[in-house]
């Protein structure tokens, strides 16, 4: 039995001129991950995406789970295709329902018909295909009213599609209809957590991870890449800058009153990833600080780091509990890479007493002990830079 993919986005952003560019976007983006999965045809028919597989090679379950990470779709049904004739539809009802009905208690049939020349109209449809299953499954019960599923039939130009059960789409906007915006990417549960989130607002990714080799390791930098893997499932391609700030730390530990080396440092990310952002055309940051979570982010400490960045700082956990992170990190998978322990740079050199509520003067003035912007121009230099593609 031929199997299809039926893909619901959300309607209040399909309002007006926007549709298109919305509908194309996702188009888009579903192309290009399907690729991985085998050969398809994606279309749109009314508000609906359909995906079909165009041989049996191509790896439905595959493009099933992937679709769920596509940003724009609020939901996904596999659904059974057959002729567009009663004895096919019931047929189809028969061999690929009874599955989905498994351990429920009611059920409604709900059926559509675009092609209004089809003989049955839609009620008549819906009364003979609740029949037959009322006489496959003779202990469950019709609910109009509140059914625990819904079987679709949907009679179209084409074909007829049979199915029941949608599930969950990953909701938000599509990826690449609301600007660019990069990552500060630490090892850490936090920062892939606010990258997805504010992918899930339809912006492309791009990312920095600051390391501090040889106080960091190769196996921390590995595990940042691997985080970028899996935030791209959802974000799409990311391209990840990865800049030293060995220098920048031994320098302030050296010059610097201790208690300020955090906040100095900060200041620097904060200064190099607003200028990796402006030159690669990014629109915006985005950190996954949280208010008050550590030193460094009371009010007061983001009062310091903030000024660093002249483009608009995107804090989607700033209001969020550790543990409301935590539970977005381990939906999205990334939670368990997250926590193998390897070192940031944040974590080396840190102050046994961090200022929790800094001076801005007073910071400034440590920072002036150093040469700051040589230093940011030093730190540049050593950028390099991947491009992250989504594996499946
Ligand atoms: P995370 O879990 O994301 O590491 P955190 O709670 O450990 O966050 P901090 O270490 O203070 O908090 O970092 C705050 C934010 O600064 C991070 O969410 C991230 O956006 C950014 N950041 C921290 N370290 C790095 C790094 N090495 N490279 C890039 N960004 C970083
Ligand atoms: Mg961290």
């Amino acid at each position: 039995m031929k199997e299809i993919l039926l893909c619901k986005y959300g309607e209040i952003v399909l309002k007006g001129a926007n549709r298109r560019y919305f509908e194309d976007q996702l188009c888009k983006t579903l192309r290009h991950r399907a690729k991985s999965f085998g050969n398809f045809e994606i279309t749109r028919s009314q508000s609906t995406i359909v995906i079909e597989p165009l041989d049996d090679f191509a790896d439905m379950d595959g493009m099933f789970e992937c679709t769920s990470k596509v940003f724009g779709l609020v939901g996904i049904s596999r659904a059974a295709v057959c002729e567009k004739s009663m004895e096919s539809i019931e047929a189809t009802v028969r061999e690929y329902i009874p599955q989905f009905l498994e351990g429920k208690k009611t059920f409604k049939v709900e059926a559509k018909r675009s092609d209004k020349r089809f003989p049955l109209n839609s009620v008549e449809i819906s009364a003979e295909m609740g029949g037959v299953i009322l006489s496959m499954m003779p202990k469950i019960r019709v609910n109009v009213r509140e059914p625990e599923i819904v079987v679709h039939v949907e009679v179209r130009e084409f074909g007829a599609y049979v199915h029941a059960g949608q599930f969950k789409g990953a909701g938000g906007m599509p990826v690449g209809t609301n600007g660019k915006a990069l990552l500060l990417l630490s090892g850490g549960i936090d920062s892939p957590v606010a990258g997805y989130m504010i992918a899930k607002r339809g912006v492309c990714i791009d990312a920095v991870h600051f390391e501090s080799f040889p106080y960091t390791s190769e196996r921390a930098r590995e595990k940042v890449f691997e985080l970028a893997r899996l935030v791209s499932q959802y974000a799409g391609t990311i391209r990840l800058h990865v800049v030293s700030l060995t220098h920048i730390q031994e320098e302030l530990v050296k010059n610097c009153e201790e208690d300020y080396f955090t906040l100095l440092l900060r200041r620097y990310m904060m200064a190099i990833a607003d200028r990796i952002a402006r030159e690669t055309g990014c629109g915006g940051l985005i950190t996954g600080e949280s208010l008050g979570q550590v030193a460094s982010q009371t009010m007061q400490a983001l009062g310091v780091t903030d000024p660093m960045a002249s483009l608009p700082v995107f804090r989607p956990c700033i209001g969020l509990d550790k543990e409301e992170i935590v539970q977005i990190a381990r939906r999205i998978n990334t939670f368990e890479t997250s926590i193998q322990p390897y070192e940031d740079c944040c974590t080396v050199f840190t102050p046994k007493h961090p200022r929790t509520r800094p001076d801005l003067g007073k910071v400034i003035e440590q920072q002036k002990r150093l040469d700051f912007d040589a230093l940011v121009e030093e730190a540049y230099s050593t950028k390099t830079e991947e491009y992250i593609v989504p594996e499946f």
